[in-house]
C-alpha cells in the first residue's frame, strides 16, 4: 500500500481549485498509479462540510472508481481560515498525514505572503510547495520569489506547476522526436522552414477580468505555456527523461531564444476584440466587459516571433501567437518543412510544403506531404495523413499532480527556467507598455487581423 501523503490546497473556494485541480485529483486516484491522498481544503470563505463534499464529489463526476478514490472521498475536510496567518497554516499541517504537498491555488500577490509565513513556522519535513503561474511579475520578480521559497524548502521539493507541460499531446512530441528514425535527421534549419505554435480559443473573458486584464495573452500564454512548448520543440535529446537531464535541455535551449532580431517593434503584433458575432450570438467589445480597465490596453490576442542562436535553429522563425474570441479553436503546432531544392522533370502540378501539425486538443497528429495524384500520375497532390492519438488517462492537472505526489520534479519548471522566461519577453512588454506597437482591433470571432500572417489558414 503506498503511504499516505495530504494534498493542502490554498484557494480552494476558487476556480482553478473546482475546475482544473480537483478533477485532476480525481483523474490520478482512479488511475493505477497509486497515491494515497487525504485531501484539505482551505480558504476565508466559509464552506459546510456538505458543501465541502459536494464540490469534491462533483470533481470526481460522482465516481469514486478506486478505493484509493474512495479514501479521498470519505477522509477529505475543508478548514476554514487565512492562509496568509501563519498560525492558521501550523493548524493544517497538524491535520495533515504523511508528507504534505500544499498547492497554492491563489492569485499570485497572496501567494507571496503566504510564502513569507510559512518562513515564521517550522515548516513539516518532506514538505512539497505547487506554484502556478504567473510565477512573479517580471525576472526580478521571479528571482526574488525563488528566494523566498528556498528559505523555506530545497529547489528539488518546489514544483512551479505548468499544466501544459502535463498535456498528453506535448509529451508526445517526446516521443515522436527521440523515438522515430523519421523526424529527428530533419529537425533543423536544413529541413524546416518555420515553427508555429497556436493557442487560439473561441471564448472570450468569461468574467476573469480581475485575473486577465492585468495579464493579456502574452503573458497568459506566450511567456509561460507556449515557450515550455517551444522548448520541447526546439530542445536537443536529453540524457534521459528526468529531473535533471531533461530540465536541463529545457534550460539550455531557452537560453539560445531571443525576440527576433532583438527588435519587440518588428518582433511583435498585439490586438484586443471589439463586439462581435460568436456562434451566432453576440459578443461585447472586450472594452466593454465587466472589470475591464481600459487604460490598460490589455491584449486579448498577442503575436511574438522568436529566433533560437544554436546552430541546430539559426533562421528559423518560431512564431507563436495566442488569442481569445477567435472564430476557431487552434491549438497546435505547426511545423512546416522546406521545398526539396529540385523537382524531376515531368513532375508537375501545384506543390505546396509537408507539413507536420500536432494538435493539442483534440489530440492528433497530421502529416502532409506531396504524393503522386489519382489522375495523371506525375502531377503532383497533398495527401493528409492523420492519426488520433487518443485521450490520456488522466487530465494534465493529473499528470501533473502525479510528478507532485511521486517526488520527481520533471514536468515542473525550473527556477532559472522561470526567470528566463521573464528575460525573453521582457522587452516585448516594455514596448507594448511603452505603446510602441499599436493595440490593433478585430471583431470577435474573426482570425484576427487580416493582415497578420498567422490569420491565413495553412
Ligand atoms: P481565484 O481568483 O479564483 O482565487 C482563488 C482563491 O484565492 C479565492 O477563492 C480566495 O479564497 C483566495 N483569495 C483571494 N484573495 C485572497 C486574499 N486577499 N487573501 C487570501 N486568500 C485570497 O484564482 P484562480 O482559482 O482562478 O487561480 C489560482 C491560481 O491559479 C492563480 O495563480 C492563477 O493564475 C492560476 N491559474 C488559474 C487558472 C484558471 O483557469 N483559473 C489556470 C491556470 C493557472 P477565499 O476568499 O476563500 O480565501
Amino acid at each position: 500500500m503506498a503511504e499516505t501523503s495530504t494534498l493542502i490546497i490554498l484557494g480552494a473556494s476558487g476556480d482553478l481549485t473546482e475546475r482544473l485541480l480537483l478533477p485532476g485529483l480525481a483523474s490520478l486516484l482512479k488511475s493505477d498509479r497509486g497515491v494515497d491522498v487525504k485531501l484539505i481544503g482551505t480558504g476565508r470563505s466559509e464552506r459546510s462540510p456538505k458543501e465541502w463534499d459536494d464540490v469534491v464529489k462533483t470533481a470526481f463526476n460522482g465516481d469514486a472508481g478506486s478505493d484509493l478514490a474512495k479514501r479521498t472521498l470519505a477522509s477529505s475536510e475543508y478548514i476554514q481560515g487565512d492562509p496568509t496567518d501563519p498560525e492558521h497554516l501550523k493548524k493544517l499541517f497538524e491535520a495533515a498525514e504523511g508528507d504534505s504537498v500544499m498547492y497554492f491555488a491563489l492569485p499570485p500577490a497572496i501567494s507571496t505572503k503566504v510564502i513569507k509565513a510559512l518562513e515564521k513556522i517550522d515548516v513539516p519535513d518532506g514538505l512539497r510547495l505547487a506554484l502556478e503561474k504567473p510565477f512573479g511579475n517580471d525576472e526580478e520578480g521571479a528571482r526574488d520569489l525563488n528566494a523566498e521559497l528556498l528559505k523555506v524548502i530545497p529547489e528539488e521539493r518546489i514544483h512551479r506547476t505548468d499544466h501544459f507541460l502535463g498535456r498528453s499531446t506535448v509529451l508526445d512530441i517526446i516521443g515522436l522526436r527521440f523515438a522515430n528514425r523519421l523526424f529527428e535527421p530533419v529537425w533543423n534549419s536544413d529541413n524546416i522552414e518555420k515553427v508555429e505554435i497556436f493557442y487560439d480559443e473561441i471564448l472570450g473573458l468569461e468574467g476573469r477580468a480581475q485575473y486577465y486584464d492585468k495579464a493579456g495573452a502574452l503573458i497568459d500564454m506566450i511567456q509561460s505555456h507556449l515557450l515550455q512548448i517551444l522548448a520541447i520543440i526546439a530542445m536537443d535529446a536529453p540524457a534521459s527523461i528526468d529531473a535533471i537531464e531533461l530540465r536541463s535541455e529545457i534550460a539550455r535551449v531557452l537560453r539560445a531564444t531571443w525576440i527576433k532580431d532583438g527588435d519587440p517593434v518588428t518582433a511583435s503584433r498585439r490586438g484586443q476584440y471589439s463586439a462581435g458575432t460568436i456562434d451566432g450570438k453576440d459578443v461585447p467589445a472586450y472594452a466593454d466587459e465587466d472589470g475591464v480597465d481600459n487604460s490598460r490596453h490589455t491584449e486579448t490576442l498577442a503575436e511574438v516571433e522568436f529566433e533560437i542562436k544554436t546552430r541546430r535553429w539559426a533562421g528559423v522563425p518560431f512564431i507563436l501567437r495566442s488569442g481569445k474570441g477567435m472564430t476557431k479553436v487552434r491549438k497546435e503546432v505547426l511545423i512546416t518543412f522546406k521545398p526539396v531544392p529540385v523537382l524531376p522533370a515531368g513532375l508537375t502540378g501545384a506543390t505546396s510544403p509537408d507539413t507536420l501539425r500536432i494538435e493539442i486538443s483534440p489530440e492528433t497528429l497530421e502529416l502532409g506531404v506531396t504524393t503522386n495524384g489519382k489522375g495523371n500520375p506525375f502531377s503532383l497532390e497533398k495527401s493528409v495523413f492523420k492519426t488520433d492519438l487518443g485521450k490520456p488517462e488522466l487530465t494534465p492537472y493529473g499528470e501533473v499532480l502525479s510528478g507532485i505526489f511521486h517526488d520527481d520534479p520533471t514536468l515542473s519548471i525550473r527556477g532559472d527556467v522561470a526567470e528566463r522566461c521573464w528575460a525573453i519577453v521582457q522587452p516585448v512588454i516594455d514596448a507594448w507598455q511603452s505603446d510602441l506597437v499599436p493595440l490593433e482591433t478585430y471583431p470577435a470571432g474573426s482570425s484576427g487581423p487580416a493582415d497578420w500572417t498567422t490569420s491565413k489558414e495553412a
